[in-house]
């Protein structure tokens, strides 16, 4: 046996994938996977659809990177687009989820600074949260198995109980900043926040002086049937983080902002090398393309509450194994009773890929041109999967 080479910061699952198409895989053990995690909400349009081949195809052939220090044509595109879909008036490109949050964490703070209010550092965060894991994102979600082991964690985050508003605004003191939430919690189990908490928070920032943001790292890219979840909550964020799907498998994250809650974000204040690429942002693009098409984000919407349903009457036939779902759009959770990871390895026995989340639940992150049909293969796979899960916890000596 030869040493491993790569850091042991994961525990894989031993298949590998090196072709797929929409919702499926093929794995190197010979077998197809019902793709319904899309690599963790991120493969948005599935595998290998044919306009992002074609515009990374032609892509690939010019020039790939050119760094921050010249124009970006696809950059500056992207950046209008985003724009002029959503509340957001500025946008800042980087390549990951964290680093949306780490620029969404600057931008507040600077914005704080510039209008004279250097003391406003701190954040509020909520219990459960996901932010990232740089040493910024691990302090704002606050979750100690992230921090342990990586010396006293960064100042100036203040966390809620989850879905708590009279908890947030006890916390908001003379050096809050921002408020920072995401409306569904993902890896914390799918979990939403409340309409009217979110709503409640949107006055208190207005109320103190303070920003809201909003991470929609998981969210976004019409992962809940809008192009971002704001925009079906009634309440809307100051600043918002975008990753994730947004570049449907090619890394590329955004924070989005008001020309006002970025005013303080100058030449110097802040900068990445490959953020925002010229590659990078063809795949945006394109992504935004499909997402835009007329009855694209319509019928995430409808594949959604058909999904719901279906897991509904699956948590009915099965209730020693599935407590609930919940969830939004093509962003789904199903509540387990049984431990997760017994479900979601029976689910892969039975070629299907679905994600373990927090607090024992599965979650369905599937492609968002996964059909009911799709759905209706997927349910049944997860319906084989609880019924083995029965039969051998059945089996096992009491
Ligand atoms: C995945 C995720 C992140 C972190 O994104 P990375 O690309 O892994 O850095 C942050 N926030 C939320 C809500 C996420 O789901």
């Amino acid at each position: 046996m030869t040493e491993p080479a790569l850091f042991a910061t994961y525990n894989r699952i031993p298949v590998s994938f090196d072709s797929g198409e929409g919702v499926w895989l093929h794995g190197s053990d010979g077998r197809r996977y019902l793709d319904m995690g899309a690599g963790i909400a991120v493969s948005a349009l599935g595998h290998q659809h044919p306009h992002l081949v074609a515009e990374m195809q032609k892509a690939v052939a010019g020039v790939w990177h050119t760094s921050n220090l010249f124009e970006i044509p696809e950059q500056a595109r992207l950046g209008e687009r985003l724009v002029a879909e959503t509340f957001a008036e500025r946008v800042f490109f980087c390549n990951s989820g964290a680093e949306a949050n780490e620029a969404a964490i600057k931008t507040a703070r600077r914005y704080q600074f510039i209008n004279g209010h250097p003391e406003r550092t701190r954040i509020i965060t909520m219990a459960g949260a996901f932010h990232g894991r740089t040493l910024g994102t691990i302090a704002a979600g606050g979750s100690p198995k992230y921090l342990e082991g990586f010396g006293e964690p960064l100042a100036g985050f203040d966390q809620a109980p989850y879905d708590d508003i009279e908890a947030v605004k006890a916390l908001i003191g003379p050096e809050t900043a921002a408020i920072m939430v995401e409306p569904i919690q993902g890896e914390g189990g799918i979990r939403p926040v409340s309409r009217e908490v979110l709503a409640e928070m949107r006055a208190l920032c207005d109320e103190h002086g303070l920003l809201l943001v909003f991470d929609e790292v998981q969210t976004g890219a019409g992962r809940t049937g809008t192009l971002f979840a704001y925009q079906s909550l009634g309440v809307t964020p100051d600043i918002l983080a975008a990753a994730k799907g947004i570049g449907g498998g090619f890394p590329l994250g955004a924070c989005l902002a008001t020309a006002d809650a970025a005013a303080g974000m100058v030449p110097g204040t802040h900068g990445t090398t490959y953020g925002g690429n010229r590659l990078a942002c063809v795949a945006g693009n394109a992504v935004l393309d499909v997402l835009l098409e007329d009855g694209f984000l319509e019928k995430v919407r409808q594949t959604g509450l058909y999904a719901k349903q279906a897991l509904a009457g699956l948590v009915d036939s099965h209730p020693d194994i599935f407590e609930t779902v919940r969830g939004e759009g093509l962003m789904i959770g199903v509540k387990c009773r049984a431990p997760v990871a017994d479900i979601t390895n029976a689910a892969r026995a039975e070629g299907l890929l679905v994600i373990p989340a927090g607090e024992n639940t599965a979650r369905l992150l599937p492609p968002l041109v996964a059909t009911e049909a799709d759905i209706r293969e997927a349910v049944a796979m997860l319906d084989r999967a609880a019924t083995a899960v029965e039969a051998k916890s059945a089996a096992a000596p009491q």
